[in-house]
């Protein structure tokens, strides 16, 4: 038996992309039906998000002619790429036994879709697209994309290195990624969090063929600063090590301050000043980083993550996500 697919695209004026995107994305999946590796219900899902130019009305004319295969969803503004994805996978979690999200502008290899379904069909319920060479970016992007995953790992958050956001998921592992009520979404942390048996899937990735990136460097800064602050407290510990360390030279300086005063080369009020500063200095950030940790908890409190993931269940024969078969 075959299960159904939703190929979710998000889209952000993508009018130059759109028509040969959906082309080719649409030929493969015919070539997936036609082979009996999905069902033919599978879909490609179009997310406008909010764009400015003509997008949503291609989509609605892809959708005219081909209502069957083309179906489109429209973002009543811009929130980004990453709720896009989620509003896309919200929709077909219902309807689809799996969904594959994937850029418009087909700089992933669609033909790594056919793997990801291989995947799945062995019993994975994500399945990663890593891109297996990074020489179409610039080596500014290489080296900050490489520092990035460095300082993630540090921080104690797991990712999948050169993993952007082509992967499938199952019903369940879309289930449950909806159960993260978090309003600051990042996608590539949260999916590990899900749980469930994963696998990779290796593909080339291709320059953008038309159209500009929508990910300047001020996003992309602000995308990684999402990541680190959405999954770690670590900057707040850095403050309470720095506070340590201020402290602990102010009591070596101490030292230093008291020899001076007792050999008498020093201005009336010079060494209980010095003094302060640094002692008073390493205190304060300290305090500092103990509210911290506190706003910490509260932060990690307010996201309401779920505390536990089933995947099987033999004590109580009502299952709350499907199991495919
Ligand atoms: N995108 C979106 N909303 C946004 C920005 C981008 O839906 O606010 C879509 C965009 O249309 C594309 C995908 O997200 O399909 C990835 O964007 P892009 O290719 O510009 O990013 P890059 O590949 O340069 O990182
Ligand atoms: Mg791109």
């Amino acid at each position: 038996m075959t299960h159904t697919l939703t190929i979710i695209i998000p889209c952000y004026n993508e009018e130059e992309m759109l028509p040969v995107s959906s082309a080719k994305i649409t030929e493969e999946l015919t070539r997936l039906i036609d082979t009996n590796k999905v069902s033919a219900q599978s879909c490609l899902l179009f997310v406008d998000d909010g764009s400015r130019d003509d997008t949503w009305q291609i989509i609605e004319q892809l959708h005219e002619k081909n209502p069957v295969w083309l179906k489109g969803l429209k973002l009543s503004r811009n929130f980004g790429h990453q709720h896009a994805l989620l509003a896309g996978m919200s929709a077909a979690c219902g309807r689809s036994e799996m969904v594959v999200t994937i850029d418009a502008d087909l700089q992933d290899d669609i033909h790594a879709i056919e793997k990801m379904v291989d995947a799945y069909n062995e019993g994975y319920d994500v399945v990663y697209g890593v891109r297996s060479n990074r020489d179409t970016d610039t080596a500014f992007k290489r080296q900050t994309a490489a520092l990035f995953y460095q300082l993630m790992r540090k921080i104690g958050v797991e990712m999948v290195p050169n993993h952007a956001d082509f992967r499938l998921l199952s019903r369940r592992a879309v289930a449950a990624l909806l159960s993260f009520k978090e309003q600051n979404l990042f996608l590539r942390g949260l999916v590990p969090l899900v749980g469930f048996p994963s696998a990779k899937v290796y593909y080339f990735r291709e320059k953008r063929a038309a159209g500009e990136s929508k990910y300047p460097l001020k996003k992309m800064v602000q995308f990684a600063m999402e990541g680190i602050s959405s999954f770690s407290i670590m900057p707040i510990r850095l403050v309470r090590n720095l506070g340590l360390l201020t402290f602990l030279i102010g009591i070596v300086y101490m030292f230093y301050v008291l020899v001076q005063k007792m050999s008498g080369n020093t201005e009336t009020g010079w060494s209980s000043l010095a003094m302060s500063i640094w002692l008073l200095g390493g205190v304060q950030l300290i305090g500092l980083s103990i509210i911290g940790e506190y706003i910490g908890k509260i932060y990690s409190e307010v996201k309401r993550r779920p505390r536990f993931i089933i995947e099987k269940n033999l004590y109580s024969e009502e299952q709350h996500h499907h199991e495919s078969t």
